[in-house]
C-alpha cells in the first residue's frame, strides 16, 4: 500500500528543491519540522521512510531523492537528482554550449587526476581547446563561479572537484563513460573523485575511508598490494555525522593536507 504525500512531505520536497543538497542532519531537523508543522506522524528514526514516500511520488517525473556521502567530509548527504536524463544534457537549459564543453573538459581533467582535483590554471587553459564556441578567460572564470554556485564543481584554494551533488547524480553517467579512468574506491566500493591512490598498484581509496582504514593499522600499508602508502593519512573526527562538526577552516584543512600532488 503506497502512502500518499502529506503537506508535510511536500514542505520537505519543496525545501530540497530549493538546496538541491542537504546533510544528514540538517535533513533529520527539516525532517521533524515538516512533521510539527503540518501534524504528521513523526519517528526520528523514520526519515529514510518518509523519503521514500516522496520518491514514490517523484517516481513518474524520473526524479529522486537520493543517500549519499561527501567524499568532502564522509558525512550522509540528501540530493534531490534527475534520473531522466544521465547526461550532461541534463544541464542544457542553465548553461550555452561551450560552457558545457568547458566542464565536461574540467570533468575529464578531474576524473583524470591522481587526486580529484584540476588547479584554476588548468582549466582555464582549456578554454584555447574549445570547439564549440570562443571564450574568453574572464568569462571562463565566471562560468567557473556558476558551476560552484550551482553545485556540479566545488572549490577550495583554486583547486575544483566534483561537488557531492553532482557526484549523486552523475555517478553511473561517469563510471560508463570513463570505464577505467573512473575508478571505485578499494574500501566502500563507490567512485572516488577525491581521494588517494597507491601508486605501485593504483588502487583509491575515499579520503575518508582512508583515514577509517588507516586508523586500524599500525603502518600503513596498502590493502591490495601491502607496499607502504605514501600519502599522509587524513584525520577522521568529521566523520560521524551525529558529532557536531569541527569549524569548516579545521575540516579543510584535515581533509585536503598533504593529499595533493602536483
Ligand atoms: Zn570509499
Ligand atoms: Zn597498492
Amino acid at each position: 500500500m503506497a502512502s500518499a504525500m502529506s503537506d508535510g512531505h511536500r514542505r520537505f520536497l519543496q525545501a530540497l528543491m530549493s538546496h538541491g543538497i542537504v546533510e544528514g542532519s540538517e535533513a533529520r531537523r527539516l525532517h521533524r519540522r515538516c512533521c510539527e508543522v503540518h501534524k504528521v506522524y513523526y519517528a526520528h528514526d523514520k526519515l529514510d521512510d518518509f523519503i521514500n514516500i516522496i520518491n514514490t511520488c517523484l517516481q513518474p517525473l524520473f526524479m529522486q531523492i537520493r543517500k549519499g556521502i561527501s567524499e568532502d567530509d564522509g558525512r550522509t548527504y540528501y540530493a534531490l537528482v534527475n534520473l531522466a536524463e544521465t547526461e550532461i544534457t541534463k544541464m542544457a537549459s542553465d548553461y550555452a554550449e561551450n560552457e558545457l564543453e568547458l566542464f565536461r573538459k574540467t570533468m575529464d581533467l578531474i576524473i583524470c587526476s591522481a587526486n580529484g582535483f584540476a588547479s584554476s590554471t588548468d582549466i582555464l587553459n582549456l578554454v584555447d581547446e574549445l570547439q564549440t564556441k570562443k571564450m574568453k578567460k574572464k568569462e571562463a572564470e565566471q562560468v567557473l563561479k556558476n558551476l560552484v554556485q550551482d553545485k556540479w564543481l566545488s572549490e577550495r584554494e583554486g583547486e575544483y572537484t566534483l561537488h557531492t551533488r553532482c557526484i549523486m547524480e552523475m555517478e553511473q553517467y561517469i563510471l560508463n563513460n570513463y570505464q577505467s579512468m573512473a575508478r571505485k574506491c578499494n574500501i566502500c566500493h563507490s567512485l572516488a573523485i577525491q581521494s588517494q591512490e597507491c601508486e605501485t598498484c593504483g588502487i583509491r581509496m575515499h579520503l575518508s575511508c582512508a583515514g577509517k582504514y588507516f586508523k586500524a593499522q599500525t603502518e600503513p600499508r596498502c590493502p591490495q598490494c601491502n607496499d607502504f602508502w605514501p600519502h599522509e593519512i587524513p584525520e577522521i573526527n568529521w566523520t560521524d555525522s551525529h558529532l557536531p562538526s569541527n569549524s569548516p577552516g579545521e575540516r579543510r584543512r584535515a581533509s585536503s593536507s598533504g593529499t595533493r600532488r602536483r
